[in-house]
C-alpha cells in the first residue's frame, strides 16, 4: 500500500504511540519491567486493580499501534488479520491500528 495517506496514518499512529507511552509513564508503568510487576503482588488493592486494568488496556493498545507501524514498514498494513481482505479506508481513518476488517471485527463481538 503506497498511497499518499500512508504517511498521514503513520503520523497518527506515532502520535498515538507517544500519548499511550506518556499515559503509561504517568501510571508509573515502565515499558520493559511492567510484565510480571503486578502479577507478583499478592496484595492488590481495588485501586491498584483499577490501575492495573487501565495499564493493561493502554499496553494492549500500544501494542496494536506498534504492530500497525510494523505493518506499514513491511507493506501488510490495511490487511485483515483474520480473512486477509482489505480493511476499508474509512475504518482505518477511524481506527488506524485496526487489525480486522469490519465484518471480521463484528463477528468477534
Ligand atoms: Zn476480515
Amino acid at each position: 500500500m503506497a498511497s499518499p495517506e500512508t504517511s498521514v496514518l503513520r503520523g497518527q499512529l506515532e502520535d498515538e504511540r507517544e500519548r499511550l507511552r506518556a499515559r503509561l509513564a504517568e501510571l508509573g508503568v515502565g515499558s520493559d519491567d511492567f510484565d510480571g510487576g503486578f502479577a507478583d503482588s499478592s496484595q492488590v488493592t481495588a485501586e491498584r486493580g483499577e490501575l492495573e486494568a487501565l495499564a493493561v488496556t493502554l499496553t494492549d493498545t500500544l501494542q496494536e499501534v506498534e504492530d500497525a507501524l510494523g505493518k506499514l514498514d513491511d507493506g501488510s498494513y490495511g490487511r485483515c488479520e483474520s480473512c486477509g481482505g482489505d480493511i476499508a479506508a474509512a475504518r482505518l481513518e477511524a481506527k488506524p491500528a485496526a487489525r480486522l476488517c469490519i465484518s471480521c471485527a463484528s463477528k468477534q463481538r
